[in-house]
């Protein structure tokens, strides 16, 4: 019994190892055909970024889309650190569907009430 205590403990250290993985930012200038999970795509040439896009992250599959166009309302900022590893600022709520309301601070989901 002791070795499946261990092994389960081990699947569960695995596992929430891959879930709490953080979130990383890919630069892309057309959005592709199909998204990763846990991944912030940055759409936009050089130095102008248009909007930032993402699969939602309750698990209901849809494609979020936030405009990054100062110009735009709403519009949101992205910083990405050295690593890779975005934020979004403001919150993202949906208004629609699953109305999820949360935040992606430093690649990780933080949910709002
Ligand atoms: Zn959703």
């Amino acid at each position: 019994m002791k070795y499946f205590a261990r092994l389960w403990k081990r699947l569960r250290s695995w596992w929430s190892s891959l879930w709490d993985r953080p979130y990383r930012s890919v630069k892309i200038e057309e959005l592709p055909d199909r998204l990763e999970k846990k991944t912030l795509y940055i759409a936009g040439e050089g130095e102008h970024l248009w909007f930032v896009a993402m699969i939602c992250p309750c698990g209901c599959g849809q494609v979020l889309q936030m405009s990054l166009l100062k110009d735009a309302r709403p519009c949101w900022s992205v910083k990405v650190d050295s690593k890779g590893v975005p934020s979004l600022s403001p919150s993202v709520w949906r208004q629609v569907g699953c109305r999820s309301h949360f935040f992606l601070i430093r690649g990780r989901i933080q949910w709002c009430g």
